[in-house]
């Protein structure tokens, strides 16, 4: 079986966890999750990550940063996981979403500025903050949407749990935004099973992070609170293995890089399947995951048809994820899409719905060797080359 994205070990995580259970660290914050943090400090480049428990657990915590409070409105990207979205209801805040553009697949600044606006009139007030997401590793249009945000004043949250090693125009996805989002899950680019980090812009924000993470627990001899916590610190376990892992981060992204290239080369030709790609020079995907749009006229199969006949093949895709509009826990939220020309016949409503109708996601994990991907590609042309 050919999986989507399976864990990679890197070599030295047995040995560093064993490290810890021979200093009987066994716990929640230790050396390794202070040293985890270090390396992941200097991998960005700037900004000051708080290891943290998932990836879920760093949304929740950098939308309490930013500020977002209960009743208020929160901004997100309709196209992605719903990991971006319910830390937002967790909140007792409310999502809006907005749709994507077909350039990156990820949050469009121009519905994004109608969207405010909108919101602005409909409530009376600004959104409280706006989720931002890297979706399949591909760097959104952030110039554009950090203007938008900071015109207005808004918070960006940047979900860049997908998308370590990412960048855009130099800079490293997840330090781009207000509080930036990681995800070590055993999907993800490296992993600690699972785990997840909150990068903060600076160090006074990282220790807030940290002390809500950390039950909100005041300087104090005896247990006194003034501020509701959470249980969200990554273990030690974990950031050994974190620890291990990102030893071989740019490694991990230059193989995924070259997994995507493969991809490119082998379909390039194939008649009605486009391989999603950087759009310009300033985006830099880690292609976490290759994706590719199946056009149904000239293939004459849907993404699901094809899904199916790999996995009969032994390879296993996915479809892309299905947009938080088309959810039914979150069917009754504002979503703003462009509007459809008269003469279009699409049943789908906005870019996310178009692109969910068409996109398939491929074998991407770094383990996979050039042959795998090689049968992959030749797999896929069977596919769709038989009528
Ligand atoms: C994986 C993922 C998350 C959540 O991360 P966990 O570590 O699994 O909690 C959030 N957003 C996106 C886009 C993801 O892919």
């Amino acid at each position: 079986m050919i999986k989507l994205s399976l864990p990679h070990l890197a070599g030295k995580e047995q040995e560093y966890v064993n490290n810890v259970i021979e200093s009987t660290w066994i716990v929640p914050l230790g050396p390794y999750v202070d040293e985890f943090e270090h390396r992941l400090d200097s991998f960005l480049g700037t900004g000051h990550a708080v290891a943290l428990s998932a990836g879920t657990a760093a949304i929740h915590l950098g939308l309490t940063m930013a500020g977002v409070k209960a009743g208020d409105e929160v901004i997100c990207q309709s196209m992605t996981f719903a990991a971006s979205c319910n830390p937002i209801v967790y909140l007792g805040a409310k999502p809006v979403f907005i749709d994507s553009e077909k350039e990156t697949w990820n949050l469009d600044p121009a519905l994004l500025d109608e969207a405010i606006a909108d919101r602005q009139r409909v409530t009376g007030k600004l959104p409280a903050a706006i989720v931002v997401v890297h979706l399949y590793g591909m760097p959104a249009k952030m110039d554009e949407i950090l203007e938008i945000a900071s015109r207005y004043g808004i918070p960006v949250v940047e979900d860049a749990a997908e998308a370590l090693g990412s960048e855009y125009k130099g800079r490293k996805c997840a330090t781009l935004g207000d509080f930036g989002v990681l995800s070590f899950n055993g999907n993800k680019i490296i992993t600690t099973s699972g785990g997840g980090a909150l990068v903060c812009g600076t160090e006074a924000e990282a220790a807030r992070t940290r002390f809500l993470a950390t039950q909100a627990r005041e300087d104090r001899p005896y247990y006194y609170h003034e501020t509701i916590g959470y249980n969200y610190r990554l273990s030690n376990v974990s950031a050994a293995i974190g620890c291990a892992q990102i030893e071989e981060l740019q490694a991990r992204v230059e193989r995924r890089r070259r997994i995507h290239n493969l991809y490119k080369a082998g379909l390039g030709e194939l008649s009605g399947v486009t391989v999603h790609d950087n759009p310009s020079s300033d985006i830099h995907s880690n292609f976490w995951l290759s994706t590719i749009l199946i056009d149904k006229e000239q293939t004459g199969k849907t993404p699901d048809e094809v899904r199916i006949s790999l996995l009969d093949k032994g390879i296993e895709t996915r479809l892309l994820w299905r947009p938080m509009n088309m959810q039914p826990i979150y069917a009754d939220c504002p979503y703003y899409s462009a509007p459809k020309d008269a003469s279009s016949t699409e049943e789908t409503n906005g870019v996310g719905e178009w692109l969910f109708d068409r996109g398939l996601c491929l074998p991407s994990g770094s383990s996979l060797d050039d042959k795998e991907i090689e049968m992959v590609i030749n797999a896929l042309k069977e596919v769709l080359e038989t009528k």
